[in-house]
């Protein structure tokens, strides 16, 4: 039911919100003032989100986060199935 809370690509933590449209957005765990997403948890856990423009203040308990396929980094892996030479 609960969805992994580590980014399967790079492995951070990450927060799975879900939009007023119902939909799950993928945030890094950590508030970024740069965000464009407003984020908080409620009391049985689980976390909303809604669109933040910049320059709009954002009242607690939101706290702006950065979209995480924004700032999503997977290590680079060499090429599988090649031998080095
Ligand atoms: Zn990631």
């Amino acid at each position: 039911m609960a969805k992994r809370l580590v980014c399967a690509a790079c492995g951070t933590r990450v927060i799975w919100a879900v939009t007023a449209a119902g939909r799950t957005q993928m945030l890094s765990h950590a508030p970024d003032p740069a965000g464009l997403v407003a984020a908080y948890c409620d009391e049985l856990g689980g976390w909303h989100a809604k669109h933040a423009p910049a320059g709009e203040p954002v009242a607690a308990p939101w706290k702006r986060h950065m979209p995480h396929q924004a700032t999503c980094q997977p290590p680079q892996d060499p090429a599988p199935g090649k031998d080095p030479q």
